[in-house]
């Protein structure tokens, strides 16, 4: 039985996929259930990528990026239902509104909106389960050796020889990491990302906003969510997560970490007209990729001749639904490409 499975493994492709944020682990385990040896790299400590949650020295818990997704295709919630199903998953039925000056409007559209449980990155480490991953690994060359494709990390480490390489970072890392195949680099090269500043607030006592979310308005923030309000959060205490707009962070991009969060909090006191508290806990995260400004209309890249491939939420469409959809599209053709059980 052992020498069985060993010849098999011998004989499967040898993938290397690269990010370990929802659109790359989808793709991993697809094609792990497909038989094939794949190889994770993450150069941060975790999966999630943009759909991580943040974790305080304190223990404070925050979902810093994704704030929440929602549902459009049929594919996508087969999935989602599962999920809920597997206690990985619910809905998050709190008033998201729409905050300008002040005044609180309700929101036009209002579509099931659901979140990781405990928190966002659930999703990602399900699908991590029993993956073959490496973390704090940073590939930083890749190089096309014909057959195959050697990597090694930024400080120069081999981190071994695939028959398949996939890219599942944002796409101006991702550009980078495909320069061997130029027709391919350059069109990933063409897709603008958006930053985000982040901040995680704590206070002692609840906020009487009226609201657990809210698009901000002609403000430097352009969202502001009781974190706390999510649901299977106990003892959480009243924490809120404000974002910038891409225009103020654009603008403020290389500002120290106090200084955004003093300017934002700032904003928020502004936008929901509360008298001022002071927080028991504030930080700051930059995502310096946070949200495509323009997606490629295809929902994967795939060289077959040199068996190079990209996917994420640049690719087919932004959000989360589009990077979950965009690794398994990639995946399907990764296996029709190369066939296995
Ligand atoms: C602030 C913010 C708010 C958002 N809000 C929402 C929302 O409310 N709803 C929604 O649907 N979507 C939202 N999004 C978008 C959503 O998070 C993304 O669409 C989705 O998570 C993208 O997944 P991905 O796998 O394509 O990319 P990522 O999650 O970015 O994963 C890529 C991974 O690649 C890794 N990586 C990069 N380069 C290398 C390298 N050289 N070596 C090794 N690893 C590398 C990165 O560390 C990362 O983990 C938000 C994003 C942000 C930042």
């Amino acid at each position: 039985m052992k020498v069985a499975r060993i010849m098999v493994e011998s004989h499967s492709p040898k993938v290397a996929v690269i990010g370990a944020g929802i659109s790359g682990l989808t793709c991993a385990r697809f094609l792990v259930e497909h038989g094939m040896q794949v190889s994770v790299f993450e150069k941060s400590r975790g999966v999630g990528g943009r759909m991580s949650t943040r974790r305080s020295p304190q223990g404070y818990h925050f979902d810093h990026g994704t704030q929440y997704f929602t549902v459009r295709e049929e594919r996508f919630s087969r999935y989602v239902d599962a999920w809920v199903s597997a206690g990985l998953v619910d809905r998050w039925a709190g008033r998201i509104c729409v905050l300008q000056r002040g005044e609180v409007a309700e929101k036009g559209e209002n579509p099931a909106r659901f979140v990781g449980v405990p928190g966002m990155s659930s999703v990602c480490k399900h699908l991590a389960a029993d993956l073959q991953m490496k973390f704090r690994c940073e590939v930083g060359s890749v190089c096309n050796e014909g057959t195959s494709w050697r990597l090694a990390d930024v400080e120069s480490t081999p981190l071994g020889a695939f028959d398949t390489l996939l890219v599942s970072a944002p796409a101006p890392q991702a550009a980078a990491l495909m320069e061997a195949v130029p027709g391919l680099a350059n069109r990933v090269g063409q897709v603008e990302i958006s930053p985000c500043w982040a901040v995680m607030t704590v206070f002692r006592c609840t906020l009487p906003l009226g609201f657990e979310g809210a698009f901000v308005h002609e403000s430097a923030l352009s969202w502001i969510s009781r974190n706390s309000s999510k649901p299977k959060r106990p003892d959480a205490p009243e924490s809120w997560v404000l974002h910038a707009s891409s225009v103020w962070s654009h603008e403020h991009l290389e500002d120290s970490r106090e200084e955004v969060a003093g300017a934002l909090l700032d904003e928020f006191w502004g936008a929901t007209g509360h008298p001022r508290l002071e927080s028991e806990h504030v930080a700051a995260h930059r995502w310096r990729y946070a949200q495509p400004r323009e997606p490629l209309p295809e929902s994967y890249l795939f060289d077959q001749e040199s068996r190079i491939g990209a996917c994420g939420d640049w690719c087919g469409g932004p959000r989360v639904e589009g990077a979950f959809l965009s690794g398994l599209a990639l995946a399907s053709a990764v296996v029709d490409t190369l066939g296995t059980n």
